[in-house]
């Protein structure tokens, strides 16, 4: 296949791929970097026809901007990233790579510097860009991406060893011949696009492993407090049950309720509400350890998973979140006037500890329910367990 038809081939299916892109960016503006990657093709399609025309036209102006237009494509490939992963699209390094593309060039136009070094720079700027952008992938990337990303930042690291091995090839003088140089180019030409499509399919499976991450987020969390909602935290209660039947730890449940709530929102309104269930919240992930898993049961209940924990180790959290809670001062609009004031609420907590294998979840829900209940009956802004305490574990005036 001759150059010119790999080059047509090339802008063609960049070009194709570009208006496919910019069509999903438009259409679907929630699905972040598309605009981006759009660009890069669009890129990548108008350095392809400029080296198509160019070999009849004017070879060393059409080189010099394919060499820019294959950077900028790379460097709007990072954009894309960036926006993908949440961080800001641009940096100020972008900038120094296109200075230095830049001096090449002009030097090149100017005669002071040989057809053979041009190449070296373009390639070894091209490296660069590309292992940034892997090196980013690699780092940044969330959780749920993971897969993806490991392919996408794969791929990258192999088109800058591509770019490496070009840059040394035409450094040591190993395409030194003409008909070897013509094979170089054609190879270049391949790969540059055989990879951008690869690296396309792996933005594109970054993009749905992200939606698919967020939607089974927005499915399994509370969205006021990004907690667990039920279903998945009797998820977590169910395996941790059948982990301390098979003979691992005890574990038990806390279930946490704020007091006289109701007057919160009745005194202050709703959005005041909103904000003390989140700044409680905050306070309950400060009090428990990674491995506990919090959930919203409900209004201004929630609900506590605490793995391995015995009804004594159980009482202690459950006292440091009622202490907590107790302490927490949260600034809320004024009713009067445009000022700030703090509200503090305080919070009973009931504790159900597993009691053997003939126990399940749904009877601890149960006593740790009737402790709550309890421990509002006896006062509120305490804990009650039910196991009976030893004596030295319960503060004085308290249970
Ligand atoms: P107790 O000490 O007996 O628990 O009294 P309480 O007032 O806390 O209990 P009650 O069940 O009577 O009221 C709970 C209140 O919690 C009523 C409801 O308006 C409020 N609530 C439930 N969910 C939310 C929410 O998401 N935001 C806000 N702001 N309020 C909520
Ligand atoms: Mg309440
Ligand atoms: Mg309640």
């Amino acid at each position: 296949m001759s150059d010119v038809t790999i080059l047509l081939l090339a802008a063609i299916a960049l070009g194709c791929g570009c208006l496919g892109l910019l069509a999903v960016a438009v259409t679907n503006p929630r699905l972040l970097g598309m605009g981006w990657l759009g660009g890069a093709f669009a890129a990548g399609a108008t350095g392809a026809l400029l080296l198509m025309s160019g070999q009849h036209v004017a070879p060393l102006l059409s080189v010099l901007f394919a060499d820019v237009l294959v950077l900028l494509a790379l460097v709007l490939l990072h954009a894309a990233v960036q926006e993908l992963i949440e961080l800001p699209a641009f940096e100020p390094f972008a900038a120094g790579l296109f200075f230095i593309q830049g001096v090449s060039d002009l030097c090149r136009i100017r005669g002071m510097e040989s057809a053979r070094v041009g190449i070296v720079v373009a390639a070894l700027l091209i490296a660069l860009q590309a292992g940034r952008t892997a090196w980013v992938l690699g780092r940044r990337a969330k959780p749920g991406i993971l897969a993806p990303a490991g392919f996408t930042a794969g791929l990258l690291v192999l088109f800058m060893v591509f770019n490496l091995w070009r840059s040394q090839a035409v450094w040591l003088g190993w395409v030194e011949s003409s008909a070897r140089f013509a094979q170089l180019e054609k190879l270049t030409f391949v790969m540059f696009l055989g990879f951008a499509l690869a690296i396309a399919f792996g933005f594109f499976w970054m993009t749905t492993a992200r939606l698919t991450a967020s939607l089974d987020e927005l499915a399994s969390t509370d969205p006021l407090t990004r907690l667990f909602n039920r279903r998945v935290f009797l998820r977590w209660c169910d395996r941790e049950l059948a982990r301390a039947r098979q003979g691992g730890s005890a574990f038990s449940l806390l279930m946490v309720d704020l007091d006289h709530f109701k007057s919160v929102n009745d005194q202050h309104g709703h959005a005041a509400g909103d904000s003390v269930l989140v700044a409680v919240v905050e306070k309950l992930q400060d009090s428990v350890r990674g491995i506990d898993v919090l959930g919203r049961w409900g209004g201004e209940e929630f609900v506590v998973l605490l793995p391995g924990a015995s009804a004594e180790a159980a009482f202690l959290v459950a006292q440091r979140i009622r202490g907590n809670i107790e302490r927490t001062q949260v600034p809320v609009a004024a009713r009067r006037g445009d000022g700030v004031e703090t509200l503090r609420v305080t919070a009973s907590v009931g504790i159900a500890a597993f009691q053997g294998r003939e126990d399940g979840i749904e009877a601890m829900l149960k006593r740790a329910d009737a402790a709550l209940y309890r421990a509002k009956a006896e006062g509120r802004n305490r804990v009650w367990s039910d196991a009976p305490m030893l004596p030295e574990l319960v503060p004085a005036g308290l249970s």
